[in-house]
């Protein structure tokens, strides 16, 4: 419906326009930020102090101007309830309500009543002139306070939303089946959109607002249960575990592994021989050994089901390293690894192919590029996505190339449950909550340049002794990739002329170098030819330096907690002493608190939950463009409700499995995912 309906002028209407809103539907969805009570016009005996928002009404006794000793107009109107008693209200430089407050008048005052010098005041209340019979819908009622457009004031939203407000129910009739609203006591869509603009009551409110991101999240559910169902309808044959396959490569190993580890290496051979694909995603910290999980998988696949498998990374770099590593655990049993990046070189590229059609190679190891390209397998059998998170929930399309094959997912975000639920709704968690033996907690710091500066001598000594050190530029935009690379080529010039006598065992490392010079740069410090590399973000994930024992992280107030964590990550690898400097320039006690949490917790379960807190759950999933994240915290650390509204998503499944007779429903899912139902 035309937003012309609306009757306000062509400058509204562009304003409306320019913040996507077309039309009444759009408008009805402008949601307010916040409420007023305006239900109760209390007496001024009845005010309550407590930094709530109150309505009382007088009649205006008296008004006055004062200029201050600052050079301000403060405004002090004094008016007079039913029974006589005042209300203090003081303005501060409004010169115009000097101007249009008439005494012998009666308003309507909302505000937060404070209590200074024996009195009640209200300081720059709401005044509503209550003789002017318009304004009667401004109160005795809960009223919405939106966020103001571009000049457009609250109080128009407001208002124009009331007027319109009949026309409600035939704009939004319900999406969901009756059964469901009944069973989960959900208010009518168009009923809890009323609610939210103009609620009843606080309760009305708090329904209204339940039904509103029950939907949201009841989208993405029923996405991720339609991917489920599909995936695990392939029917595999049920199999008995042989587990001297995984005994045998373990005794291969270097190192015992954690029962943590075990215990998923179990799960998932179990998931395996289920008779059903696996779908599963393994939460674990940055170096809890994720990896050789994988690798133990990819193994058994290998000899006991005569199969190949697919290792993803988000990035070359780690890409590459993973490779070395599954080739040093893997190539003396015997198996064949490849490695397919976008930097693979046709030719080889198109041996890689070959290989993988032939069945020549058991594992291939890459990025994205292994599902973009036309690769096709043999016999794909198992697909691993490391550093899920990185990926991003929005590219997760990759998924349905390998529709049939076993999937593990891994990500070392340990995200809280209830964004698990949320998110990764289709998949099946498992938790590594255990690190290799002997590694010694990461001494971190919050601390400024100066600070840094004196450590100089010491970073020396370490260095001296073997080890190195990373030093993390920040992304500043993520669009803005050239300057990222001329902020870390600066900070490469500063660190060779800072640490001079080491200057020609300084290098640079950053996303837009060849993925050749990448690799060269890599190499060199992996072999401790480097001391210290001076990097953007793309060491963030997954890479493993053992000597690496120090890093600092500039401007470190520009990133989340959890992505401090992974970069604090990449030293800790070993059983040498690790520390982790963040520099910050803030002087805001807010920022250092947050950054503080870093000296506090070395898990990143308890930095994750921080994060979600105070940034949102987008900066943990990396979803933050997604348009996802506009589900408020406290719904998404709410178990509980994700619990239920997953449940309703699986009863209406079992109802409508290709959600026939809801079209609505199903027009807003395919909205999401064109291809979910086919
Ligand atoms: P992440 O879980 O962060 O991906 P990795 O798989 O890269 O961690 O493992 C980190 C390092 O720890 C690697 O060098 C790996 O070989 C080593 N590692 C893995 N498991 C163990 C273990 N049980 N004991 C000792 N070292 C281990
Ligand atoms: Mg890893």
């Amino acid at each position: 419906m035309d937003l012309k309906e609306l009757k306000t002028s062509s400058r509204y209407l562009s304003i409306l326009n320019a913040n996507g809103i077309y039309n009444i539907k759009d408008f009805f969805l402008y949601l307010p930020r916040d409420y007023e009570d305006r239900t109760e016009i209390k007496k001024v005996r009845d005010l309550v102090i407590d930094n709530t928002t109150q309505t009382t009404k007088g009649e205006l006794i008296s008004k006055n101007m004062i200029n201050t000793a600052r050079g301000k107009k403060l405004i002090e109107i004094i008016l007079e309830d039913e029974i006589g008693n005042k209300i203090f209200v003081n303005i501060m430089n409004n010169t115009y309500y000097f101007q249009t407050l008439e005494k012998g008048k009666f308003y309507v005052i909302v505000g937060k009543p404070k209590f200074q010098r024996g009195k009640i005041i209200f300081w720059n209340p709401k005044i509503i002139n209550s003789e002017n019979m318009k304004n009667n819908e401004q109160t005795g009622r809960i009223y919405p306070i939106y966020s103001e457009l571009m000049g457009i004031k609250a109080s128009r939203f407001a208002k124009k939303i009331l007027e319109n407000i009949e026309k409600l129910d035939y704009l939004f009739p319900d999406p969901l089946p009756q059964s469901i609203i009944n069973s989960y006591g959900l208010l009518n869509l168009g009923e809890a959109i009323r609610n939210i603009h103009f609620p009843q009551s606080f309760e009305k409110l708090t329904k209204a607002q339940y039904r509103i991101y029950f939907d949201k999240v009841l989208k993405i559910q029923i996405v991720s249960q339609i991917s489920k169902i599909k995936h695990k309808k392939e029917i595999k044959s049920k199999l008995i575990p042989k587990w001297e396959v995984i005994k045998n490569f373990l005794n291969t190993l270097p190192f015992d592994l954690t029962n943590a580890q075990k215990k998923a290496i179990k799960i998932c051979i179990e998931d395996i021989c289920s008779g059903k694909p696996m779908l599963r995603l393994l939460q674990g910290d940055v170096g809890s050994g994720k990896t050789v999980v994988a690798i133990a998988i990819a193994y058994y696949i290998k000899n006991v089901l005569g199969k190949q498998s697919a290792i993803l990374a988000p990035t070359e770099v780690l890409a590459k390293q993973h490779f070395l590593g599954i080739n040093k655990f893997l190539l003396p049993l015997g198996i064949k690894i490849d490695l397919l990046t976008g930097s693979t070189s046709l030719k080889d590229k198109e041996k890689i192919k070959q290989n993988l059609f032939n069945s020549n190679t058991d594992i291939v190891v890459g990025t994205t590029a292994i599902i973009q390209d036309t690769v096709d397998f043999c016999n794909l059998g198992f697909v691993v996505i490391d550093e899920q998170h990185k990926f991003g929930v929005k590219q997760r399309g990759y998924l349905k190339k390998f529709n049939t094959p076993h999937i593990l997912q891994m990500t070392a975000t340990p995200i809280p449950r209830s964004l698990a639920i949320a998110f990764f709704g289709e998949f099946d968690v498992s938790i590594i909550d255990e690190l290799p033996a002997g590694r010694k907690k990461i001494h971190t710091k919050v601390i400024t340049e100066n600070q840094f500066n004196k450590l100089k001598e010491w970073i020396l000594q370490k260095i001296d002794q073997g080890q190195q050190v990373y030093i993390i530029t920040p992304l500043i935009e993520e669009s803005e990739a050239m300057e990222n690379v001329a902020n870390v080529m600066q900070e490469y010039e500063n660190t060779k002329d800072f640490f001079s006598s080491i200057s020609d065992k300084v290098d640079v490392l950053h996303g837009k170098m060849s993925s050749k010079d990448k690799d060269l740069v890599m190499n060199k410090f992996k072999n401790n030819k480097t001391k210290i590399l001076v990097s953007t973000t793309v060491i963030e994930v997954g890479v493993d330096s053992p000597t690496a024992t120090i890093i600092l992280i500039k401007n470190s107030e520009r990133f989340g907690l959890s992505q401090l964590h992974q970069l604090r990550g990449r030293v800790g690898r070993s059983d040498l002493q690790s520390y982790c400097f963040l520099m910050t320039t803030s002087k805001s006690q807010d920022t250092i608190q947050r950054l503080k949490n870093m000296e506090k917790y070395s898990d990143g379960f308890n930095l994750s939950q921080i994060d979600l807190q105070t940034r949102g759950g987008g900066e943990i999933l990396g979803i933050k463009q997604s348009g996802q994240t506009d589900i408020p915290i406290n719904i998404l650390m709410d178990t509980e409700f994700l619990e239920k509204v997953q449940n309703a998503s699986i009863d209406i499944l079992q109802t409508y499995p290709k959600l026939e007779n809801l079209n609505l429903l199903k027009k807003e899912i395919l909205k999401s995912d064109p291809n979910i139902l086919s």
